[in-house]
């Protein structure tokens, strides 16, 4: 048996254009959504990340602007730039990029974005509508997930869902919104016992643990879905091999000429036992930046909108 391969590149490419579409007709109507990033110092990944971001907003249309504090900036330096771009109309979401440097206090600035700009879906505000099933605004990667269970036409009510991994920013929301989809919802961590024989329950398998290919094929139960959140960097020759044997001779020549390869928390083996499963890359993580431009686009309307939001009232 060969899993289906879940295309998470073509589902986020769908999504772009979707909200592309979206995008003009507010554009026309004068209502342009913008977005506004927050990068402090020079951390070479963030900037990666970010780079991606804007790239993704001018693609789809969306208003993107930069903001750089530098490396040294107080908390209430950031509070202050947070604070600024709470109060003006044309932003609609703010991005704040994690990690902060370490003096700063991250808790403290990202409890001061608006919960209706909050288009990471981190603040307690959202994470309250979330498990309350009110409108607001959900995380990125965890929405991302279940766009592609959605679009890949695998039902979630009433089965049997293992998420592994507890995590503020995926397991526990990607647990949650399982949940809100009626499916019936077991989170584990690293304190699970017999981790394993909970897995081979799961007709829907979310892995979000950050340990390269831990979910082998006998955490697996045979024909289930397999999604893996993971991207963990592997750049030890042993630990390729121990994935991917000499089964994957591409992979292994860009492994050699890079010096490293991304992979999932999922096991490569685990194809040959699942019924479908998401691919590292091109799996959740586009569904990331997809799912942010369209989370950009929902603050705007429901701050913006006809029905307008009400962070109070959370309608
Ligand atoms: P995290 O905060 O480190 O959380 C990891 C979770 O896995 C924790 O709940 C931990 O349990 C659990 N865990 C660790 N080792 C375990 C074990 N041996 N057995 C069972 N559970 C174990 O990580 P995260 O931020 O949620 O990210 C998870 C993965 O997703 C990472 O690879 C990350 O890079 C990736 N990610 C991808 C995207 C994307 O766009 N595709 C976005 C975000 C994250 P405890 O709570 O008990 O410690």
């Amino acid at each position: 048996m060969s899993a289906k391969i879940l295309d998470g590149a073509k589902i986020a490419s769908d999504i772009r254009r979707e909200v592309a579409t979206e995008v003009a007709s507010m554009a026309a109507a004068g209502m342009r959504p913008g977005l506004a990033v927050v990068l402090v110092g020079h951390n070479p990944a963030s900037e990666i990340y970010v780079r991606g971001k804007v790239k993704a907003c001018e693609e789809v249309g969306i208003y993107s602007e930069q903001h750089a504090p530098p490396e040294t900036a107080t908390t209430d330096e950031l509070l202050a730039v947070v604070e600024d771009l709470n109060r003006r109309d044309e932003i609609d979401g703010i991005l704040v990029q994690l990690p902060l440097p370490p003096h700063v206090d991250s808790k403290k600035v990202l409890m001061a974005v608006d919960p209706a700009k909050d288009v990471d879906g981190f603040h307690p505000v959202n994470v309250g509508f979330l498990s309350t099933q009110r409108p607001g605004l959900v995380p990125c990667t965890p929405a991302g997930v279940i766009e592609i269970l959605k679009r890949s036409d695998i039902p979630i009510a009433g089965k049997e869902a293992v998420v592994v991994g507890r995590s503020d920013i995926v397991g526990k929301p990607v647990a949650m919104l399982l949940l809100n989809a009626n499916a019936t919802v077991t989170v584990c961590h690293s304190k699970t016992h017999d981790l394993q024989a909970v897995c081979r329950r799961a007709e829907i398998l979310v892995a979000a643990i950050g340990r390269a290919g831990m979910i082998t094929s006998d955490f697996v139960k045979p024909g289930a879905t397999v999604i893996d959140v993971g991207m963990n960097k592997v750049t030890d020759p042993e630990e390729f091999r121990r994935l991917f044997g000499s089964g994957a001779p591409a992979r292994e020549a860009a492994f050699q000429k890079k010096g490293s390869t991304l992979v999932g928390d999922v096991h490569p083996e685990v194809a040959e036992v699942a019924g479908a499963l998401t691919p590292v890359p091109g799996g959740v993580g586009p569904l990331t930046i997809a799912m942010l431009m369209h989370n950009t686009v929902k603050a705007a309307k429901m701050r913006r909108g006809s029905g307008q939001w009400s962070v109070a009232s959370g309608r």
